[in-house]
């Protein structure tokens, strides 16, 4: 029988076929260049292509494409197949190290925020070599960085590696001056916990609204939700095992550790975590796992949900991404030791995340702002839209009594007793859970936890990659100058504690106790997408963007009007989407449901003309009633969506939206979701939300 081993990272062109298929010299000096991040030279392209080419027809590849990642939040491909003419009228596969290196789709039907009026619409896409090559129905695809003729980047990728460049290098000046002179690179690593819902597929296509939107604009409450929490960490359904079952081994031929899959809270919610690996990788593997989660999903007659907020009433879907910083020589640096308190590396390191977490609160709540997550972030269920730090009681205490000049007592690390003889004991974590912080310290790593579920990751690493390196380099700025290393480094932790402490909260994020306490401490809280978006081009943050080479101003202030008009686009589609399911779906079944009502009064009547028909009566007014109001709300909310349509201005647009449209969609939805509770269920023409929630 086929064992995992023997089908792991089968599609994968990883560094066991590197050594197989490449001279070895070859193999060395791409290797090099991979380590070192330096260009590649276009001798090994052409080696190194010719060697991806034999491994991928191998493997029954045809084509291969430059796979990307643009602004859309997907990831493009354009495929080609290796044919080309060869003597008397064959066909021979070659593909060189040219075509391996760069490609060039053209760029204007991307988003580019603005980018493409003022620039060529050519794109150029080229190899990313520290992400291996992989297939996916027959063929080759190869991870590339996408850029504008001119050089502006118009993916996420490119900025990612940036910031991992930028981190790596500020991260390995201050281990030097700790004498780790043997660290050469740092690179960030990521494990993204990645959230889900599953759906009948059948049930799917009678919904316009999940097949334009993602997420139902309608819907009446179900009898049954979430409220008896007997889905969390319930057992599979054999559907959703067999599901589990395919994607796990769809995953793991592409060299993705997936691990741990389990039910979530919310009726037909799931989960799948990986182990993680570097964040660029990390990234790739993210998004191949969504596209994968929907693939494998259709082929067993279900549709996969990554929508943030598919249900209203029942929790929304994240994306938890842990986060944490490592040499290479394999030492984890936030790893906090047995006495953290004398670990003085390890808390410089953290005094320069808390800092970097409270000076750009802004531009993480911005890197997590969608018009799906809007529907989540302070709405009581994923951590608010408040960024703070959960660091637990043991840091908590060390870093408080760093700051105030107190003896921090050096309490040995406890050992967990179960009161169980034959349970194992195991040593008690140095923090907590907190579920409900949006960034968490969980041991050695932290939780970033306010993504949404259709994200890339790409966008919030960027962000934390540089503003910690931002902070790194400022320490290293004034310890390298230092003469008196020691001293100047506890005085750099304690007067960086002091100066961020506010930005450390280990209680309860989703309590109104919160919300005030953090305006008192005078801390962020950016409610929605068009209220965080501006502070992404606010000087500070372009400064530092620019600064570490991540973005230019002008690439930032591009994407600010990618993800603004982005936001307005998702919005409108939503909109007509609800205009048309009311006035051509629901609002005709109700009035055939009310004629049903007055003909069988009327029969009634002929036979027993005594008869009060108060129940035919009652229902025939109060739906009329209901009937109208939701005509009125729909004409209102389509009135609307003609005048946003005129504003020419994105920012301005993208608030009318929030301002204007979405609490018109509510009042549709208000008057929707009660008539729904009243019509007979063989008139509504869509499946309800008992249906939808528990199909699978
Ligand atoms: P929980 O659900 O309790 O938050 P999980 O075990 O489901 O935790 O997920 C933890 C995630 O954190 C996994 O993807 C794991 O690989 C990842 N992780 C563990 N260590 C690191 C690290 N050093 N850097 C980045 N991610 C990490
Ligand atoms: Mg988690």
């Amino acid at each position: 029988m086929e064992t995992v081993a023997d089908y792991f990272g089968s599609l994968v062109f990883n560094d066991k076929m590197m050594r197989e298929y490449l001279p070895k010299e070859t193999y060395k000096d791409l290797k090099e260049t991979i380590k070192e991040g330096k260009d590649l030279d276009s001798n090994i392209a052409n080696v190194v292509a010719h060697a991806m080419k034999e491994w991928a027809l191998s493997k029954g590849a045809t084509h291969y494409t430059h796979w990307f990642q643009p602004m859309t939040g997907i990831t493009a491909e354009k495929h080609e197949s290796f044919i080309v003419p060869g003597k008397d009228g064959l066909g021979l596969m070659e593909f060189s190290g040219k075509e391996l290196i760069k490609g060039e789709p053209d760029a204007s039907s991307f988003p580019s925020g603005g980018l493409r009026a003022t620039f060529e619409a050519r794109g150029y896409t080229a190899w990313d070599p520290s992400s291996y090559a992989f297939i996916k129905e027959h063929t080759l695809c190869i991870p590339t960085a996408f850029c504008s003729y001119s050089g502006e980047v118009l993916d996420k990728k490119t900025p990612l590696l940036r910031s991992m460049e930028a981190i790596s290098e500020q991260a390995v000046r201050i281990l030097h001056l700790f004498g780790k002179t043997e660290v050469k690179r740092v690179v960030t690593t990521v494990g993204p916990e990645q959230e889900y819902f599953l759906l009948d597929k059948s049930l799917y296509l009678k919904r316009r609204d999940l097949i334009n939107t993602g997420r139902t604009l309608l819907g009446a409450r179900p009898p049954k939700g979430q409220e008896l929490e007997d889905h969390y960490f319930g057992s599979l359904k054999p559907r959703v095992a067999a599901f589990m079952k395919e994607l796990d081994e769809e995953l793991w031929k592409l060299g993705i550790l997936a691990k741990t899959e389990h039910n979530e809270v919310a009726p037909s919610q799931h989960e799948l975590a990986p182990i993680f690996t570097t964040s660029n990788i990390a990234t790739d593997h993210n998004q191949l796992t969504m596209e994968m989660m929907r693939k494998v999903a259709d082929k067993h007659g279900l549709v996969c949900l990554l929508h943030e907020k598919p249900y209203a009433g029942v929790n929304g879907s994240g994306k938890h991404n842990n986060w944490s910083i490592s040499t290479d020589t394999g030492l984890n640096l936030l790893e906090p030791g047995d006495s953290p308190k004398d670990n003085e590396q390890f808390l410089l390191f953290l005094v320069a995340i808390i800092a970097a977490v409270d000076d750009y609160q802004d531009l993480l709540r911005v890197s997590v702002a969608s018009a799906g997550n809007d529907h989540r972030l302070g709405a009581n269920e994923a951590p608010p839209a408040i960024v703070s730090i959960f660091l637990g009681d043991e840091l908590t205490e060390i870093l408080d009594s760093i700051a105030n000049g107190t003896v921090s007592a050096n309490k040995a690390r406890q050992s967990m007793l179960l009161g169980v003889h034959v349970l194992p004991h195991f040593p008690k974590d140095t923090t907590d859970r907190n579920r409900t912080s949006p960034f968490a310290f969980t041991g050695n790593k932290f939780e970033f936890r306010m993504l949404g579920s259709s994200f890339s990751v790409s966008g919030p690493n960027i962000v934390l990659n540089t503003i910690i390196a931002d902070k790194l380099c400022l320490f290293a700025d004034k310890l390298e100058a230092s003469k008196n290393f020691a001293v100047d480094l506890a005085i750099l932790v304690k007067e960086t504690y002091q100066m961020h402490r506010r930005i450390v909260f280990n209680g309860n994020n989703y309590s109104n106790e919160w919300l005030e306490e953090a305006s008192r401490r005078g801390l962020l809280n950016l409610k929605s997408t068009v209220d965080a978006l501006p502070t992404f081009i606010a000087q500070k943050n372009i400064d530092v963007c620019k600064k570490f080479k991540v973005f230019s101003s002008t690439e930032m202030h591009s994407r600010y009007e990618i993800v603004m008009e982005n936001y307005s686009k998702t919005i409108n589609i939503e909109a007509l989407t609800m205009v048309d399911m009311v006035r051509r779906q629901i609002l005709p079944e109700i009035s055939r449901f009310t004629g049903d009502l007055a003909k069988s009064a009327l029969d009634k009547h002929a036979v027993v003309p005594s008869l009060t028909l108060s129940y035919e009566k009652d229902l025939i007014t109060c739906l009329s009633n209901l009937q109208d109001s939701l005509s009125v709300h729909v004409a209102e909310l389509e009135k609307l969506v003609v005048e946003a349509k005129m504003i020419g201005d994105v920012t301005e647009s993208a608030r009318f939206y929030h301002a204007q449209i979405i609490p018109a969609m509510s009042n549709v939805r208000a008057v929707c979701d009660e008539t729904e509770l009243l019509v007979g269920e063989d008139y509504w023409p869509m499946p309800t939300y008992e249906q939808l929630l528990f199909s699978v």
